[in-house]
């Protein structure tokens, strides 16, 4: 089994073990400070980041955690046993670990941000009218629950199940988790501003990218794909070159769904990928999502009700928000060793490959 010292229970103790290894493997150092946020000890939040290798490299291979907070629990394992792993570069290539895109849900142990904001949807262009989407406005009335209990739970299925009998399961997931710019109590809500994180990460891509000519950017996540393995999401059209590396580098995997828990995936807005790729104009760029699967997809649905209803309605109910909490924790940063242990292999597996694929573009 890996060495699971990797992982981390708090947002302080992962950038505590994630900047040692960083300052240990050579890499230099870069903070972000969130000017008016704080941990729940207290504690200062960053984006950090770490390059390793020429700083004015012309390849660079950036690998991004936290994007949804409490995913960055595993993200950042897996960064970080990477960094321990004594890694030896291709030349004229450098790796780049963004630690922590969304700080503030890593330390609250939420997807979301100090605002209730799915980072993943806020990279939109905020000059240009609010995208609409009307599927959410007919769920967020059956979503939007004020008692957790399993009668209400099934109530909330029930109303989703006949929805996406009526619209197709593409329109549903459109509807579901697509992104939605109108109800700031509601579930992938990407905001009417670009959040504190946006800007720290457009921050950071200028200041350590901007010299790059070939970047590949991988964005850790978790909660889509099977239990104890990993799965890939490739949004570069097909025949364009940037998904013929994708597919060189990680194999035919990385651009097939295997794996996917959704049978059809939304159309996201306002994805941090899509943005890295618009804000080097001057750069070749590929772009992955990699998921690393825990429940299936109603487990994370209800994973999603939980974060909406312990933020919204559970501090009417301390003691059922506690265990709504252990429950959601679970969901998305599994204690199981097996599972953290195939974390640690699998990523160190596609971050080699990434940073081989790099090394010889
Ligand atoms: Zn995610």
């Amino acid at each position: 089994m890996a060495e699971l010292t990797a992982f981390s229970d708090s947002y302080a103790e992962a950038r505590k073990k994630f900047l040692a290894a960083a300052r240990r493997a050579g890499a230099k150092l870069a903070s972000y400070q969130h000017p008016a946020e704080r941990g729940p000890g207290g504690e200062a939040l960053h984006l950090d980041v770490s390059v390793l290798g020429p700083g004015d490299a012309s390849r660079v291979f950036v690998v991004g955690s936290g994007t949804h907070g409490i995913e960055g629990y595993s993200g950042s394992a897996a960064q970080l046993a990477w960094l321990r792993g004594r890694p030896r570069l291709p030349k004229d290539t450098a790796v780049v670990f963004f630690h922590a895109h969304n700080p503030w849900g890593f330390a609250h142990k939420t997807r979301v941000t100090e605002e209730n904001v799915d980072l993943n949807r806020n990279f939109i262009d905020f000059s240009k009218p609010l995208p609409l989407n009307r599927g959410y406005e007919d769920l967020h009335p059956l979503i939007a629950i004020r008692d957790w209990n399993e009668e209400t739970i099934a109530g909330v299925f029930a109303g989703l199940d006949a929805y996406r009998e009526k619209v197709g399961e593409k329109a549903f997931s459109d509807a579901f988790n697509g992104g939605q710019y109108t109800r700031p109590d509601g579930i992938f809500y990407g905001g009417t501003h670009p959040q504190w994180a946006n800007d720290a990460f457009r921050a950071a891509v200028k200041t350590h990218l901007e010299r790059a000519r070939k970047v590949a950017f991988m964005d850790l996540h978790t909660g889509i794909g099977p239990w104890c393995d990993h799965i890939y999401l490739c949004f570069h059209p097909e025949g364009s070159p940037a998904r013929g590396r994708v597919r060189t580098w990680w194999g035919e995997r990385a651009v097939n769904l295997q794996g996917v828990t959704h049978k059809k995936l939304a159309t996201y807005s306002g994805t941090i990928i899509d943005a890295f790729a618009e804000m080097l104009p001057g750069a070749e760029v590929s772009s992955v999502v990699v998921e690393f699967g825990t429940l299936p997809r109603p487990g994370m649905q209800r994973a999603g009700f939980a974060q909406r209803w312990m933020r919204f309605e559970g501090p009417r109910d301390p003691i059922l928000a506690a265990q709504v909490r252990r429950e959601y924790e679970a969901a998305f940063y599994p204690a199981d060793p097996e599972w953290r242990s195939a974390v640690l292999e699998q990523s160190k597996d596609f971050i080699d490959r990434g940073v081989a694929g790099v090394g010889s573009w």
